[in-house]
């Protein structure tokens, strides 16, 4: 969930890669899946082959990949009506590795957004991984998960990334690269509401508790609690679970993403 601007060159293998790119185009619905096929490498699974299987009844259900195609389409919805200027990003789904703007990148980065090709890449692994390692059960914890991305996207289109770059250079740098996750959570957490007022989506008390409980999940001092056993504030990125909690929250509180400002010291 990182916002790779600069990962660290050639570090990822690329090895079997399912690479589709899908964009809304109106409608919101599963049959406004443009094919848009961009394949690399080794094996990989059209953007057709994804509309066609996607738009089968009970597809949303039995496939996951149709279920973070669906939310996906769910977010731009909402976005593009609220957003003036707004642009979805390329969705692109991958395994093991994948070659991006921002370079390379292996699965063990997690879900990321590259602000460089404006795609939101998502490693279909990580998200069944979400229930087993991270104790986040429930799709809507996937959803939590593509709106967060989207929310960087909305700040590389807003030039929010960029001046965060221009201030990392400082002493705040770990200051600001928070500031950014936490907004990023804030504006998942703004559009969950947005939607919801909107009738686009309803979301249920249950599927609330699962984007709230999985932004704790992904808490720096969770993470390093499982994978260290210790847990180190000075080499956070992302913010703890309580903050990350929070922020989803004050963006779901205040149905406004103009809420979100706050919680990025820059401006
Ligand atoms: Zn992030």
């Amino acid at each position: 969930m990182g916002i790779p601007v600069a990962l660290g060159g050639g570090g990822g293998i690329i090895g079997l890669i399912l690479f589709v790119a899908v964009q809304l185009l109106g409608g919101g619905d599963l049959a406004s899946l443009v094919p848009n096929e961009v394949s690399s490498g080794g094996g990989s699974a059209s953007t057709s082959d994804l509309r066609t299987r996607c738009n089968a009844d009970g597809a949303i259900e039995q496939y996951n990949d149709c279920y973070v195609v669906k939310s996906y389409n769910e977010i731009n919805e909402v976005w593009t009506a609220r957003l003036q200027g707004y642009q979805p990003p390329r969705l692109v789904f991958f395994e093991q590795g994948v070659a991006t703007g921002c370079g390379n990148a292996s699965s063990q980065v997690g879900p990321f957004y590259c602000p460089a090709d404006q795609s939101v890449y998502l490693d279909l692994g990580f998200l069944a991984q979400l229930q087993s390692q991270f104790g986040a059960p429930g799709r809507y914890a996937q959803t939590y998960i593509v709106a967060h991305e989207v929310g960087h996207h909305i700040q590389a289109l807003r030039g929010t990334t960029e001046r965060v770059e221009a201030g990392s250079r400082g002493a705040d740098a770990q200051a600001l690269a928070i500031g950014l996750e936490l907004q990023a959570d804030c504006l998942a957490g703004a559009w969950s509401a947005l939607a919801n007022k909107a009738g686009n989506v309803t979301i249920t008390d249950r599927e609330l508790d699962q984007a709230l409980n999985a932004a704790a999940a992904v808490g720096d001092d969770r993470i390093q609690q499982k994978t260290q056993g210790q847990v180190n504030p000075e080499s956070w990125t992302h913010g703890s679970a309580a903050q990350r909690r929070s922020a989803f929250l004050t963006g779901y509180t205040a149905a406004n993403p103009t809420a979100c400002d706050a919680l990025l010291p820059l401006r």
